[in-house]
């Protein structure tokens, strides 16, 4: 021990301020736990900061853009409609401080300890925290590791001045010419729409056969027609291999469909992947259990393999959202508290904030025949939906896929707008067991595009009203 470092004995200890760890931090705190969080950088995490909240301001400031430049089409002409990319990324900040402040003030109305420093694990009930010359230790009776994830770096792309990861690319401070985007998931394709919409020339290259690789074929379609109308370049199978670097931009060098292609931009934005932040924590030397990729592994409490020691969100196995992450956060919590939660995952929701948006819970139709369901389907197009029309966006679909006897709902797919708020009620549906006749018994308002659920449940009953029944 250094001279001058103090230990300080805690009960439930909380390493990241992310989704996770700050909803657990606050569950636990409900449960009569005394609660210390420590943070290296700000309250938040990955997803208030440089995640979720920012990527979908600037997602949002740039469909306004789009939408006011094609106002026309609807009787309305805005003239002179151009961008201040500071004002935009000043905007976008001040949300995020508004969120992560109100963290902030959720802890101390919680009574929630925040100690600022980067957390190390030296046994296996204390952890040593650096803050800059400051040494101190924490030895706690609980532990929940919430360190979340960092962007994965490609070795021929290392993250620089013309190579950026998202964190970088949310806080350009100005609109790139053009850009490369390395990577078609979901990260990629919203971060590479959104530039595409205030004026980038994009380029996306994607390793697997399909952008958003994991979804549908029939959902992406959507998405990639609606890029390439917005003049975004897309190669799938496309692998990109090396770069040159010039003053004012890069080269990158891609193997497409097997043929060579040299593409010219000004940034190259990398989005290949996330790395969970265990390597640095000292959790393996402490013993604790680790997948080969560095996930720590959890039982259904998220208990580790060291007893009192908890992990949740980016750090475990599973799909690195924040969702994810806050739900796991407060079962750990309750689990710390002596109650009997677990995790189950018998829905998480996915959604890509893409245009038109794709959001999905539960089985595909495809999963779901692969798991030996006689599936029934209900495919009910936004074309058919009133108010959709009248909102300018009747693309895409609501697909419900049950089990044809029983008529249990088990999978939606949804591509469209507002396919992000719709998944909730499917989300909730699957969770309690509902069949095609309880959501299309169920009274909804119209218009809205909420109907879209009731219509694609009559259509899978094969009594649908706004369509066809062929
Ligand atoms: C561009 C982008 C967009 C995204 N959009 C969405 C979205 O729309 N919806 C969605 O669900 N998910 C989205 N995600 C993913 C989401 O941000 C993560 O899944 C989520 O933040 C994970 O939460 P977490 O609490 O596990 O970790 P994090 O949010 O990563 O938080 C971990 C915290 O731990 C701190 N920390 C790490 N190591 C230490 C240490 N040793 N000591 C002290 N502190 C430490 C970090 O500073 C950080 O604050 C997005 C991610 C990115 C990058």
């Amino acid at each position: 021990m250094v001279v001058g470092e103090f230990t300080t004995e805690v009960d439930v200890l909380v390493i990241g301020a992310g989704p996770g760890g700050y909803v657990a931090a606050i569950r636990a705190a409900q449960l009569g736990k005394s609660v210390t969080v420590i943070e290296r950088g700000e309250l938040g995490g990955v997803c208030l900061n440089v995640g979720c909240i920012p990527s979908k301001a600037l997602i949002h400031a740039s469909q306004l853009y789009e939408q006011m430049q094609a106002a026309e089409q609807m009787g309305i002409t805005a003239q002179n409609v151009a961008v201040d990319f500071p004002k935009v990324q000043e905007w976008k900040n001040k949300i995020v401080k508004q969120l992560t402040g109100g963290v902030q003030s959720l802890f101390k109305g919680n009574k929630i300890q925040t100690v600022a420093g980067e957390a190390l694990f030296v046994s296996e009930n204390e952890v040593r925290v650096i803050n800059g010359y400051e040494v101190s230790r924490y030895k706690f009776n609980h532990c929940i590791i919430a360190t979340g994830s960092r962007p994965l770096e490609l070795p021929a792309f290392p993250f620089g001045k013309r190579v950026l990861s998202s964190t970088e690319a949310l806080n350009l401070t100005e609109i790139p010419q053009s850009l490369v985007v390395i990577g078609g998931g979901y990260i990629g394709i919203e971060l590479g729409s959104t530039f595409a919409r205030f004026g980038s020339k994009v380029t996306i290259l994607e390793a697997a056969e399909q952008i958003l690789p994991g979804f549908e074929p029939e959902m992406t379609r959507l998405v990639e027609r609606k890029l390439k109308k917005n003049k975004v370049d897309i190669f799938t199978k496309a692998l990109a291999k090396g770069m040159e670097e010039s003053d004012t931009g890069v080269t990158v060098t891609a193997e497409v469909k097997g043929e060579e292609k040299r593409i010219e931009a000004e940034y190259v934005l990398v989005t290949v992947g996330r790395v969970p932040n265990t390597d640095q924590l000292g959790v393996a030397d402490i013993g604790m259990k680790l997948t080969e990729k560095g996930h720590i592994i959890v039982d259904k409490q998220g208990q580790t393999s060291i007893r009192n020691v908890y992990a949740i969100g980016d750090v475990v196995a599973g799909p690195a959202l924040a969702h994810k992450a806050s739900y796991e956060g407060k079962v750990a919590a309750e689990a710390i508290a002596g109650q009997p939660s677990a995790v189950d995952y018998q829905v998480i929701p996915a959604v890509v904030f893409s245009d038109p948006e794709i959001a999905s819970v539960g089985l595909s139709e495809r999963e779901a025949k692969e798991q030996g369901i006689d599936c029934a389907v209900g495919r009910f197009p936004f074309a058919a939906n009133g108010r959709a029309l009248s909102v300018n966006a009747g693309e895409g679909f609501v697909k419900l896929v049950a089990d044809k006897q029983s008529g249990v709902l088990v999978g939606v797919q949804i591509v469209g707008p507002e396919a992000s708020n719709l998944i909730a009620e499917a989300g909730l549906a699957i969770e309690m067991g509902a069949t095609l006749e309880d959501i299309g018994l169920t009274i909804h308002a119209h218009p809205t595009l909420g109907e879209m659920m009731m219509e694609a449940a009559e259509l899978a009953l094969g009594h649908p009203i706004h369509v066809l029944n062929k």
